[in-house]
């Protein structure tokens, strides 16, 4: 059989198929595998009809169909599946060759496939693809991370496919190990937190300002052109003016109870791992968590007492704009808390990780892309060393420009009953940073108390030493 096909694709689900066509268009010959092979037949004759693409129908078909050294990307369900298909692909390859994971894996996955890989001269990556069917179709945003020798043969292919932003590639290689997969799982992190903020907003323009649709979906049609340009924001507009068959707006007939996949989960948990304090995402997985508690928040609000339906009486139009510095602002403290998450798995990973690169692969292509991450870029490309974003002159200029109206905005929430974690958090964590002496000394003492832990005087820095609190012998 001739090798006639550049990349072989393993899973003709929506994303598989859809990246095969992608590649297909920018010129490369594809050769597509199913594991229930009736798939492939069905494929070639409806969606890939009049392209280049292959079938095979076994997977010692699809090897011998690749040219050397041969690229596998499998798209299958993350877990067991992308193990079950290693074990059966390893037998059939050469050294040299290599092997591509696109699904939403875990990390720590990718970093032990890469050794299991690499101990028999295969070359293993864990990509994170974002952008769902369109991006997959249209142009991705690509996060490939594993044995960088595999990087110059896929390079051509996975840049040419991605996203492009003002003519820029949104793919690079991100690092070692299961470094893709990580930048991806930060990426779906960073995605609930924005998604969380602007759930925020909308809260705060129906219920405090009692805005209609019409309204609050100008007002996001505003936000679009300013600094808080994006996906989302470009989505939400969208939604907020959808109407359904019967006139009515379709958003509110959708039952409150948010679902989850687990990726955000996945970095609030790496998050606690590290230490890292990313409290923006872990407040929005909570708040879809709490979401999701409908019949005890039905019961509660018959019984528990607090401020509700209270509309606010000052200057709205001068409240919308507080609304948007504050969203602006919190979404800085978000994007920092995941660069530092990031910086700090780097640090014990040992993955060289180009933040200013990460940023940019976010930049199109992806649920995230945003105006706001060419800033972002343009701050590590400044300094790659930058240990935080807010210490960024840019950003703490911005900052600073929109604290009066996040102030605001998270006091009078507070004053009328409207949950606003994201927010308030965000909130928090920018006090918390920028506060030189915080009451960790109480709780060092309260540690000594109970439990001897030992506290390090201000006078002596390096001395533990332990007290007696009570006084007796
Ligand atoms: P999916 O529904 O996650 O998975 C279906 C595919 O996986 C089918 O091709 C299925 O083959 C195959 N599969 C399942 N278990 C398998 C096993 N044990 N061995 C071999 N193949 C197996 O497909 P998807 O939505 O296209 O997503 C693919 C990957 O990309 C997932 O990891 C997903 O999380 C990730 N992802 C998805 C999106 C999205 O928007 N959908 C976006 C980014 C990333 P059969 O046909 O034989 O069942």
């Amino acid at each position: 059989m001739t090798a006639v096909a550049d990349i072989g694709m393993i899973g003709l689900a929506v994303m598989g198929q859809n990246l095969i066509l992608n590649m297909n268009d920018h010129g490369f010959v594809v050769c597509a595998y199913n594991r229930t092979v009736e798939k492939v037949d069905a494929f070639l004759q409806n969606e890939a009809r009049g392209t280049k693409v292959v079938g095979a129908k076994s997977l010692k078909e699809l090897v011998e169909k690749l040219k050397s050294p041969r690229k596998i990307m499998m798209l299958v369900k993350a877990g067991q599946g992308v193990d079950d298909m290693i074990q059966q692909l390893v037998p059939l390859l050469d050294r040299g060759d290599i092997l591509i994971d696109g699904g939403n894996s875990e990390y720590k996955d990718s970093e032990r496939r890469m050794k299991e890989c690499a101990a028999r001269g295969l070359l293993f990556v864990g990509s994170g693809v974002s952008g769902g069917e369109e991006g997959a179709r249209r142009g991705p945003s690509l996060m490939p991370g594993g044995e960088p020798k595999a990087w110059p043969h896929l390079a051509p292919i996975f840049q040419s496919i991605s996203a492009k932003v003002e003519g820029e590639s949104c793919c690079d290689w991100v690092g070692d190990g299961g470094s893709g997969h990580f930048v991806k799982m930060v990426h779906n992190g960073i995605e609930y937190g924005d998604m969380q903020l602007i759930c925020e907003a909308y809260h705060l323009m129906k219920d405090l300002l009692g805005l209609d649709h019409g309204e609050m979906s100008n007002v996001f049609e505003e936000w679009n052109k300013g600094e808080l340009d994006s996906f989302l924001i470009e989505i939400t507009r969208d939604i907020l003016r959808f109407k359904d068959s019967d006139d009515q707006y379709l958003v509110e007939k959708i039952r409150d109870s948010a679902g989850q996949k687990g990726t955000g989960k996945w970095t609030a948990i790496t998050a606690l791992d590290h230490g890292v304090p990313v409290t923006l995402i872990g407040e929005s997985v909570f708040a879809r968590c709490l979401s999701c508690l409908v019949d005890e928040r039905q019961v509660a609000s018959k019984k528990l007492g607090g401020p509700t339906n209270k509309k606010y009486t000052g200057d709205k139009k001068a409240f919308l704009e507080a609304i948007k510095h504050a969203l602006y602002a919190s979404k800085i403290v978000s994007y920092t808390q995941g660069f530092m998450l990031m910086r700090e798995a780097a640090k014990e990973y040992k993955w060289a990780l180009n933040y200013g690169s990460i940023a940019l692969m976010w930049r199109g292509g992806c649920i995230i892309r945003s105006a706001f991450l060419g800033n972002i870029k343009r701050a590590f490309d400044e300094n790659p060393e930058l240990s935080s974003l807010l210490l960024d002159d840019f950003f703490r200029k911005e900052t600073a420009r929109c604290q009066d109206g996040w102030r605001k905005v998270v006091s009078e929430a507070a004053l009328a009953g409207v949950p606003v974690p994201a927010l308030s958090a965000a909130l928090a964590f920018y006090d918390g940073y920028r506060s030189p002496r915080l009451p960790a000394n109480l709780l060092q003492a309260q540690r000594d108390y109970f439990g001897a832990h030992t506290y390090e005087l201000l006078g002596s820095p390096g001395l533990f030493i332990h007290t007696n609190w009570t006084g007796h012998g």
